[in-house]
């Protein structure tokens, strides 16, 4: 999605659009996502508007994937929201590009054309966390992947398993003596 910078007001031009799937997840495939997807293609809702010098850019990105819950392992679908909040500045040829990308918060553009895909794809990267997992309830039982995991982890536990199969041939062992 390209904005047109000059083309902005101060008033803000509201923009509601979505981000093509199919580059997005190649994109999280290039790193290890440890089975992230995004199932729908994300839908972006922001107002551009121009500022001194650039424009700024509010508002968010909205998608849903399914990845793997980080306790019980069991693939869950959920909704992310990003919030962005974004300055654009013109690339200018004394600032190296590589310092104003650093700056956080900030996009540059060249020409009158700011393209917004690639950072839209990256808001929603950076969010996604290995160690994501639902929402529990009380009793540790995750709202959406519907398992117990406080309990599963524990029962998993190697450790606890093997120590129970331990005491269990010494109490055999005990008996036959
Ligand atoms: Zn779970």
């Amino acid at each position: 999605m390209k904005i047109r910078i000059s083309t902005l007001s101060y008033d803000g031009l509201p923009l509601e659009f979505t981000l093509d799937l199919e580059p997005l997840n190649i994109r999280v495939n290039e790193g290890d996502s440890g089975g992230i997807v995004f199932l729908e293609a994300p839908t972006v809702n922001i107002v551009a508007r121009a500022t001194e010098g650039g424009a700024s850019v509010l508002g968010s990105v909205t998608a849903i994937c399914q990845q793997p819950c980080s306790t019980c392992s069991e693939s869950v679908r959920h909704t992310m929201n990003v919030p962005i909040q974004w300055t654009l500045l013109p690339r200018s040829e004394s600032v190296a590009q590589s310092e104003s990308f650093d700056d956080v918060g900030v996009i540059t553009y060249s020409g009158d054309h700011a393209d917004l895909e690639d950072a839209l794809q990256e808001a929603l990267i950076l969010n996604l966390s290995p160690f994501w997992h639902p929402k529990r309830d009380d009793e540790e039982k995750c709202l959406l992947c519907d398992k117990q995991c406080g309990l599963s982890w524990k029962a998993e536990g190697e450790d606890t398993t093997s120590i129970k199969a331990l005491l269990a041939k010494a109490a055999e062992k005990k008996k036959t003596r």
